[in-house]
C-alpha cells in the first residue's frame, strides 16, 4: 500500500485520530544513509512521529522538526517532516546493530539511550518557531513523544510506531496517534479506555502485514464511539530540499583560495548532504566558474 495518513474524528469531535503507513519512505531512507536494522527502526519511528505531529498543523508549509539525542551508540537522530507530507532524517552513526531486546523486538531503547532529550520545533513558517524540550523516557521514541505531548502540548495522547525490518527491507512501517481534545479531556475514563484499545492492538506493523488498512485500525479502536473517518488521503514521501545550486553555493562560502586548492589537487569537489545522503559533484570547470563569480564582486 502507499505511503499515506488519513484523519478521522470520534466522540463528536472530542478525539482526533491520525494514522500513517511509512513504509516506503522508510525502506527509502535505509537505502539512502546505508541503515542498519536498528537505525532503520529508530529513524523510521521518528520520521513517522514527526509526520503525525505536523498533521495537526494548519498553515501550509508548517514544519516539525524532532531532534533525539540520548546517551546509546546511535548518536542522535533528526526528522524534519511537513503538513504536506514530505519527510527527511538521518541518524548520527547508522551503522550501529544491537541484539535484540528481551521481547525479541529491535532494541531502539537501548541504541537511542534512556538518558537524554527529545527536541521539538514547531515551525510555522514565519515568526520565532515554537520549541521544546523533554527529557527522554525510554529512548524507544513513542514514549519520549507522548511524554512530550502531555507535558509541553498539555495533550492526553496514545501514540503506536512500529517498523518492521526483514533481510528484504522494510516491509511494514508506520502509526497511530489518539488525542483527546481539551473538550473532553476531563473525562478520564475516555483516556483510560483509549490508551487500552491502543495496548490491546499489541502493535502496528503485525495490522498492516495482515493487510489492514487504516480505516480497519480505526474501527477496531473507535468503531463504537461515533467514528468519522475523513474522505482525504494524504499521500507521504521521502524529500529533501537539498539540490546542487545549494551546493555550488555552499562551495562558493569557501572563498577562492580552498577552490583553486580543490581544483589543483582533487580536480574537482564533492559533498553529501546529511539529510538524504545525496552525492553531490562539482568538477574544475564549475569551481573555476565559481571562482570567476567571486572574483567578479556581488553582483
Ligand atoms: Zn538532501
Amino acid at each position: 500500500m502507499a505511503d499515506q495518513l488519513i484523519r478521522a474524528t470520534a466522540a463528536d469531535g472530542g478525539i482526533r485520530c491520525v494514522g500513517a503507513i511509512s513504509t516506503r519512505l522508510t525502506e527509502e531512507a535505509r537505502q539512502r544513509h546505508r541503515l542498519s536494522y536498528v537505525a532503520t527502526a529508530a529513524l523510521g519511528r521518528t520520521m513517522t512521529a514527526g509526520l503525525l505531529l505536523a498533521s495537526s498543523m494548519k498553515r501550509p508549509g508548517s514544519r516539525v522538526n524532532l531532534r533525539v539525542k540520548g546517551d546509546g551508540p546511535l548518536g542522535g537522530i533528526f526528522a524534519d517532516a511537513g503538513l504536506d507530507g514530505t519527510v527527511r532524517g538521518y541518524v548520527g552513526n547508522p551503522s550501529v546493530e544491537l541484539p535484540p531486546n528481551a521481547k525479541g523486538k529491535l532494541d531502539v531503547g537501548r541504541a537511542v539511550g534512556r538518558n537524554g532529550y527529545l527536541y521539538v520545533v514547531r515551525d510555522v513558517g514565519y515568526g520565532y518557531p515554537y520549541s521544546s524540550t523533554v527529557e527522554l523516557v525510554s529512548g524507544e521514541i513513542g514514549d519520549d513523544v507522548t511524554h512530550y505531548l502531555a507535558t509541553s502540548e498539555q495533550t492526553a495522547s496514545a501514540l503506536m510506531l512500529g517498523v518492521f525490518v526483514s533481510k528484504q527491507g522494510v516491509t511494514a512501517a508506520g502509526g497511530l496517534l489518539l488525542q483527546v481534545l481539551p473538550k473532553a479531556a476531563n473525562d478520564e475514563e475516555l483516556v483510560e479506555t483509549l490508551s487500552s484499545r491502543v495496548a490491546a492492538l499489541s502493535g502496528f506493523t503485525p495490522l498492516l502485514r495482515s493487510g489492514k488498512t487504516l480505516p480497519d485500525i480505526f474501527d477496531r479502536l473507535l468503531g463504537d464511539m461515533g467514528l468519522h473517518v475523513l474522505p482525504e488521503v494524504q499521500m507521504l514521501r521521502f524529500h529533501c530540499r537539498c539540490t546542487r545550486e545549494r551546493f555550488l553555493g555552499a562551495l562558493k562560502l569557501l572563498g577562492v583560495a580552498e577552490l583553486q586548492d580543490a581544483i589543483e589537487q582533487d580536480d574537482g569537489a564533492e559533498g553529501t548532504c546529511e539529510f538524504c545522503g545525496e552525492v553531490y559533484h562539482a568538477s574544475s570547470a564549475d569551481l573555476t566558474e565559481l571562482i570567476g563569480d567571486l572574483q567578479a564582486g556581488p553582483s
